[in-house]
């Protein structure tokens, strides 16, 4: 017997690392006009580095007291920024205390007790984060001389302990060498060019949106303002297709008529709010799979 289209797309999608869960999953995949993306592990390839640490005056800290607290802090969370700033930490030799009382707020950040005192990491939300002191804090954090390109707009983080910030950190990723194909073949697929959706600052996002073609970019999003911004675009009658990666995106993933998760760091909620998983790492694969659905429901009856 032949194959069901659908069944035979599935198959292919394969072949190309993905994962589609079901043929139900494969045939709404080639239903969606509208491609809404998610920036940290998405467009980017999620593995950030720490680039300035800038303890604040009157804070009592230097750049290694204010590293190695936030290091503390974070070091239970799963969370490509803090793994980042563990590792920037770890590179410098310093101690890494054992923290209490931790707690993870997705798209918000951190919150420990460190040595006693209550701790947070997390987005700076007033701050207007200027262009990271690059040689000076990327040697510091021992970044790679050979790291090539890097995105310009930081995601600047604040410390706060017994609620007063002392200071604040700024990291840096870089773009997946296939995002800005990725964007121009899904915005040639759907006939618009994807939203972008993040819960980082704007001028990382408007860093990113400009090096990938995007325009319409929507910032500062907590998790549930993402799956809000996904029902607007679909309450104007449009079919989105969400590609993200983190528990901060397992909202718009459901919300989403079709979700696809990128696989290799992604969280264990988002794989399983997905209807897809991009296994092996390349954002290519999304418009791939698109393709291959549209030519199999054009073969369903
Ligand atoms: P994105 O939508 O770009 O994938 P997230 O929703 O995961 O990003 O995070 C949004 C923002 O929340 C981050 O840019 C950061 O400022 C803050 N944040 C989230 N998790 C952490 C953490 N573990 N440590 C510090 N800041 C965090
Ligand atoms: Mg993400």
């Amino acid at each position: 017997a032949t194959m069901p289209p659908l069944l035979s797309a599935i198959a292919n999608a394969g072949r190309h690392g993905v994962l589609v869960k079901s043929a139900v999953a494969m045939e709404r995949l080639g239903e969606t006009d509208t491609a809404a993306l998610d920036k940290t592990g998405t467009l980017t390839e999620g593995a950030p580095e720490v680039t300035a640490v800038r303890p604040l005056p009157g804070s009592g800290l230097d750049e290694e007291r204010l590293l190695a607290l936030a290091a503390a802090a974070e070091h239970p969370s799963e969370h490509p920024l803090a793994r980042a700033i563990v590792a920037a930490a770890r590179e410098r030799g310093l101690p890494i205390a054992t923290a209490e009382k931790f707690t993870a707020t997705p798209g918000e950040g951190v919150s420990a007790v460190v040595d006693g005192r209550p701790v947070t990491v997390g987005r700076a939300r007033d701050a207007v984060p200027g262009p990271p002191r690059e040689p000076h804090g990327a040697q510091a954090a021992g970044a790679r001389p050979d790291a090539g390109p890097r995105e310009r707009g930081a995601t600047v983080v604040t410390v706060h302990r017994d609620g007063v910030p002392v200071g604040t950190l700024a990291l840096t990723d870089r773009l997946r060498p296939d995002a800005a194909a990725t964007t121009a073949a899904l915005t040639a697929l759907t006939g618009t060019p994807p939203v972008l959706l993040t819960g980082d600052n704007r001028h990382t996002a408007a860093r990113v949106a400009e090096a990938t073609g995007l325009t319409d970019v929507r910032a500062e999003l907590l998790p549930e303002d993402k799956a809000g911004a996904v029902h607007d675009i679909q309450r104007t009658g449009r079919k989105v297709l969400f590609v993200g990666d983190g528990v901060n995106d397992a909202p718009a993933l459901a919300a989403a008529h079709s979700g696809i998760a990128m696989g290799r760091a992604g969280s264990d909620l988002a794989l399983e709010t997905a209807d897809a998983v991009v296994v092996r790492d390349e954002l290519a694969a999304v418009p791939a799979v698109v393709r291959l659905s549209r030519a199999a429901r054009r073969l369903v009856v």
